[in-house]
């Protein structure tokens, strides 16, 4: 951290952020400029309450220099953190993985169907909501605990890893114990007391980037989780809203070597939220994974003209198809290959 003062700053006002430093149990360091004195904190400054010290007289302003963030940083850990959400299906590493299933679980038939679907066109996990945050409290709001046990049921059948979502704590209970991993909608990146819950859970969590939130936003929420002692973080890139209603979101694919830059966790992106419509959905997940994305999470439907949630982003199970076809080639060119298909159960 370094503070810098206003040119017109006395030695008096100087003296005052130097015993504030003291005060927080830090070494000030001062160094005189031609024009104005910065003065710099030495020690681990995680803890200090800066905004306090922006306040003194003539403070110009304070630049926090090291990572807010520590355990999700590259500085804590320099190699690849690889998330295994079922036995084989790892994320972060050579292989990239797709995440495929409808918006919401609707019945039985509609999952299964769903899942056969999505496994043989090369899925690895079954993503589709039992909870469901839906803007408006009159639109389908999913099935609940039946949900997830269907869930259960499809991944009996397909060997899928199975991927929802948790909208407060005794729901991230229940899917705890039904799915392999835990996903964090957009509108729960800064639920702070879900985050520290999860971290808890000891399941893997999908933390998708909130509709607003920078990438310092989103890794200072993986953080939350992290600090529990939960290593299993996920990010997921979704789409920021902007004034540009051409599109659900923009889809900020630069996030992905942004966020691989800084941090050491997996990074996959949505594309069906990023853009919100059907025919975006094919460029855009090829496009990400050609930025380099650790895999892909794509809405499908076997009828989305029918769906009870996001049908117009959802896509048909013969376009799914063709996506994973040319995801292949392109995961090649890169020097990377889609993951292996999990094997079927034993009958
Ligand atoms: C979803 O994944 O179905 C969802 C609601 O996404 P988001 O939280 O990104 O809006
Ligand atoms: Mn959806």
């Amino acid at each position: 951290m370094l503070v810098v003062m206003q040119p017109n700053a006395s030695a008096a006002d100087i003296e005052k952020v130097c015993d504030e430093i003291v005060r927080q149990g830090f070494k000030p360091l001062p160094m005189p400029g031609a024009v104005r004195t910065a003065i710099g904190l030495l020690g681990d400054d995680a803890q200090v309450d800066w905004s306090y010290i922006e306040g003194l007289p003539n403070v110009a302003n304070v630049l926090i220099v090291q990572k807010p963030y520590r355990q999700a940083s590259r500085e804590w850990k320099n190699e690849n953190t690889i998330v295994e959400i079922a036995p084989g299906v790892r994320v972060g590493g050579s292989d990239v993985v797709v995440f495929a299933g409808p918006c919401s679980v609707e019945s039985e038939a509609q999952i299964l169907a769903s899942a056969h679907a999505v496994r043989n066109a090369g899925a690895h996990a079954l993503r589709g909501g039992a909870f469901k945050p839906r803007s408006s409290p009159y639109a389908f709001q999913g099935l609940g605990l039946e949900g997830l046990k269907l869930l259960a049921l499809a991944r009996n059948e397909t060997g899928l890893a199975i991927v929802t979502e948790a909208m407060d704590e005794r729901g991230a209970d229940m899917v705890a114990e039904y799915a392999d991993c835990i996903q964090i909608g957009a509108r729960n990146m800064q639920n702070y007391s879900l985050l520290r819950h999860v971290g808890k859970l000891g399941k893997p969590v999908l933390l998708k980037r909130g509709m607003a939130a920078t990438i310092n936003d989103l890794l200072l929420s993986a953080e939350y989780v992290l600090s529990e002692g939960n290593p299993n973080v996920i990010l997921c890139e979704r789409g920021v809203r902007t004034f540009d209603s051409a599109t659900r979101n923009l889809f900020d694919l630069t996030a992905i070597p942004v966020v691989q830059k800084l941090s050491h966790l997996p990074i996959v992106a949505d594309p069906s939220h990023g853009t919100g419509l059907r025919d975006k959905v094919t460029p855009m997940a090829r496009a990400a994974v050609a930025a380099g994305a650790d895999g892909i999470l794509v809405e499908v439907h076997p009828t989305p003209d029918k769906a009870l949630s996001d049908g117009a982003q959802s896509l048909y199970p013969e376009q799914f198809t063709e996506l994973v076809r040319q995801l292949r080639l392109i995961a090649g060119a890169i020097d990377r290959e889609l993951a292996p298909t999990p094997p079927m159960p034993a009958a």
